[in-house]
């Protein structure tokens, strides 16, 4: 397998950029930029780029792709839908889409829908405040909740007051920000650190009235819990009247339809979702919770708007994506296992050339991490690490593998045997290029 040929996509870009600002939908300020490539035809696992390339996209829309390309009975829902009707401000499916939320997800007793995990996660936190009747809310350092000025990026400080700051080299700082909007709004602690947390609520919980964080911080790499930590901090937020929002933007329907929660056995007050959860290919975030939370919404006390909440076809993709997860009955064991296949050639292939590599996560969400043991706090991620993350990253794509950016990977339900061979078949000297580029910085053996 040689390197792919990108002239037709590099063609297209240069064109792009006259429109996009730097060809792209999105920025952070990280260093690996990546190669941009134009797809036009998906099928199951794989894309094909302009110039007729074929990848295994393990990229999967950042996570949210779960359905899988060409997914027939996926698309079949949603043009049935449309042809019902088309845009209305309400319509018929609302009690069965509910209805399937509140069956799983441990915390739902109510839902409202919305467009973006950045959006839900603002929500939830005006919400979850008012709730509690106090103003700030804390969040643990390398969870990601979506590009807001109040809430992405920064470092705590001091440890006797964590606000959170910028700080050199964040690839989340940005410039434009609300000056000082962090600092008063959020203090932000070391996650997994249960006395961090006891320290800061027993000094200010009586302005603390949010406590959000990934269940499983995915951002920040594939770090599990502690055991007894998210139980630990249910008890503080009990203790101390505080609204505990999980954001399961990413563990949503991808670790199970109940969410991270209904494996975890902690049951948040509330809870947001997105990506996954109408399948991939539309946009859909909820705010799930309960009752008595949600009641604020009901009694006017809060406000919750957005012109195409709750729009029809976004429903449908949502009924859809359910009932396509609930109807495959072991499609959680199968993406996962397909899904750590892949994984375990990927560590394979580094070691052939002596190239450090762990995967770690839960089965349907995977990171990589080219060092020698699993990242133990989002702190621990290192500089080198990064570097040779980014570099695989990128030369993998030149393979026709796309995982998503900061080494993840994801499964779909279309997922099959011949995407894990596809993959062995090229990841080898892919990795086989990046041990000729990282071994350029490896200082050379000192003569004898
Ligand atoms: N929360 C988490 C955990 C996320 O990973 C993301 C996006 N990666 C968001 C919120 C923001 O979602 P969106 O990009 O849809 O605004």
């Amino acid at each position: 397998m040689s390197k792919l040929n990108f002239a037709q996509c590099q063609q297209f870009i240069k064109q792009v950029k006259q429109y996009l600002p730097g060809g792209v939908h999105y920025n952070f300020r990280y260093s690996g930029k990546d190669t941009i490539i134009p797809f036009n035809k998906g099928r199951g696992s794989r894309v094909w780029d302009l110039d007729g390339n074929e990848h295994l996209d393990l990229f999967c829309k950042f996570g949210a792709l779960i359905v899988g390309h060409y997914n027939l009975e996926y698309n079949a829902r949603l043009s049935d839908y449309m042809e019902k009707v088309l845009s209305v401000d309400q319509c018929d499916l609302e009690p069965l889409v509910c209805e399937r939320i509140v069956h799983y997800v441990p915390c739902a007793e109510m839902v409202r829908f919305c467009l973006s995990g950045t959006e839900a996660v603002q929500n939830a936190i005006r919400l979850g405040r008012a709730y509690a009747g106090k103003p700030k809310f804390v969040r643990f350092r390398g969870h990601y909740h979506g590009n807001a000025d109040n809430i992405m990026g920064g470092k705590p400080q001091s440890p006797d007051y964590p606000t959170p700051d910028f700080y050199e080299g964040d690839f989340l700082d940005t410039e434009g920000r609300a000056p000082q909007i962090m600092q008063e709004q959020s203090f932000m602690l070391p996650w997994n650190n249960l006395e961090a947390l006891e320290q800061l609520l027993a000094n200010y919980a009586d302005q603390i009235g949010v406590i959000i964080m990934e269940p499983i911080c995915i951002n920040g790499g594939g770090i599990l819990p502690k055991p007894g930590y998210l139980e630990g901090v249910r008890r503080l937020c009990d203790r101390y009247h505080i609204t505990l929002i999980f954001d399961e933007v990413i563990t949503g329907f991808r670790t199970a339809l109940g969410g991270a929660q209904s494996l975890l056995g902690v049951t948040p007050d509330l809870t947001v979702f997105g990506k996954a959860l109408a399948g991939g290919a539309l946009p859909v975030s909820a705010i799930v919770g309960k009752k008595d939370i949600m009641q604020f919404y009901t009694d006017q006390k809060v406000i919750h708007a957005g012109t195409f909440n709750g729009y029809p076809l976004g429903l449908a993709a949502v009924l859809a994506t359910i009932e396509l997860l609930e109807n495959d009955t072991d499609c959680y064991q199968r993406m996962g296992s397909f899904l750590m296949q892949i994984a375990q050639s990927l560590v394979d292939a580094a070691q052939a050339v002596d190239i450090p590599m762990v995967v770690q996560g839960v089965p349907n969400i995977l990171i990589f991490h080219s060092q020698n043991s699993a990242l133990e706090y989002p702190e621990g991620y290192n500089d080198d690490t990064k570097l040779r993350d980014i570099l695989i990253t990128r030369l993998c794509k030149e393979y026709g593998i796309q995982f998503s950016p900061i080494s993840r990977f994801y499964s779909n339900l279309l997922m099959e045997e011949t995407d894990v061979e596809f993959f062995q078949s090229r990841i080898g000297e892919a990795m086989a290029d990046v041990k000729k580029i990282t071994s350029l910085f490896e200082p050379s053996p000192v003569a004898a």
